[in-house]
């Protein structure tokens, strides 16, 4: 079976064709998903490792389809870059994200930082700074507390405007971090020739702490590297108490996994600060 993501709907062993035919139908139910109102963002939390205290969130984006139920982005994002479905998808994601963010910074006086994917066909719109900077300005979020998460999945040098739109950013005040980091072919020159604030440590090497010491070293390596230059450091994929007493010991800086809270939808991500807050 094809699993469209965690406790989301179970597509069973189809055959080429019906994947194919499946495929195309989603991808047009996509076209609408976002008119339709039928895309969510969920948020989830990062804490500072030593604290444990909440502060910031990512925006993790579900498709609410009417038939199907919740489709997890790892299914359908693929879809939206291949349509270019992701341009918009994607600036929807990041409007709705920064308001929401806004919002809960005058609710409850809390400076959280906000991270929002960016695909690397948004990398490469010649308009990417336009619609980041009217997306600040429409909510009011601080530039400061933006932090676009941009995978290593994209080449340098096939991707022209990237480097100079990651610039732009920073010039802006965005926050950049490095996603999914040594997954990709080339970390260590995306580390030299991009202005990241961040590395996300793939939840790839985190889930083998306890498990294969040559990830263990390469997580411990990374953390050093990364404050050696300066960045700081983000472990995603967070799930035992083991995880969280090796990040820390090695000086990890943030943490986010399930270990303190799944993605969740708005009023409980909402719920979960107010609850924080009056402790
Ligand atoms: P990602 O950016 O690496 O996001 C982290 C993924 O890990 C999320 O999956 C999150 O739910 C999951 N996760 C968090 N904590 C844990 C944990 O402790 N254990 C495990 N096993 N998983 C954990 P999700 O939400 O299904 O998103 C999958 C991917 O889809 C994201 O990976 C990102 O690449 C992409 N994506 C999600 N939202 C957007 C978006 O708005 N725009 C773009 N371009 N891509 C997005
Ligand atoms: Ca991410
Ligand atoms: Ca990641
Ligand atoms: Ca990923």
């Amino acid at each position: 079976a094809k699993s469209l993501g965690r406790n989301n709907y179970q597509i069973y062993e189809v055959s080429a064709e019906q994947a194919q035919q499946q495929n195309m139908a989603l991808k047009s139910g996509l076209r609408h998903a976002e008119h339709n109102g039928e895309l969510r963002v969920f948020y989830q939390p990062q804490v500072d490792a030593v604290t444990e205290d909440i502060v910031g969130m990512e925006a993790l984006v579900r498709w609410e389809h009417p038939e199907l139920g919740f489709i997890g982005p790892g299914f359908f994002i693929p879809l939206a870059e291949e349509t270019g479905l992701i341009v918009s998808i994607g600036e929807w994601v990041l409007r709705t994200a920064c308001k929401q963010a806004q919002e809960w910074e005058r609710k409850f006086g809390l400076r959280l930082r906000l991270g929002v994917n960016l695909s690397a066909v948004q990398l490469m719109q010649a308009n990417l700074l336009e619609v980041v900077a009217s997306a600040l300005t429409e909510s009011g979020l601080d530039p400061n507390l933006l932090e676009m998460e941009v995978t290593e999945s994209i080449s340098i040098k096939a991707a022209p405007n990237l480097v100079d739109n990651l610039h732009g950013l920073q010039r802006m005040g965005v926050r950049i971090a490095i996603d999914d980091f040594g997954t990709g072919a080339a970390s260590l020159d995306y580390l030299r020739k991009l202005p990241a604030d961040r590395i996300k440590i793939d939840q790839s090497f985190v889930r083998n702490i306890g498990v294969d010491p040559d990830d263990e070293a390469i997580v411990r390596a990374t953390i050093d590297m990364a404050h050696r230059l300066k960045r700081g450091v983000v472990a995603e994929g967070v799930e035992i108490e083991q995880h969280l007493q090796f990040l820390r010991a090695n000086r990890c800086d943030e943490l986010q996994g399930y270990l303190f809270c799944r993605p969740l939808p708005t009023p409980s991500f909402e719920k979960l600060l107010s609850e924080r807050q009056r402790l």
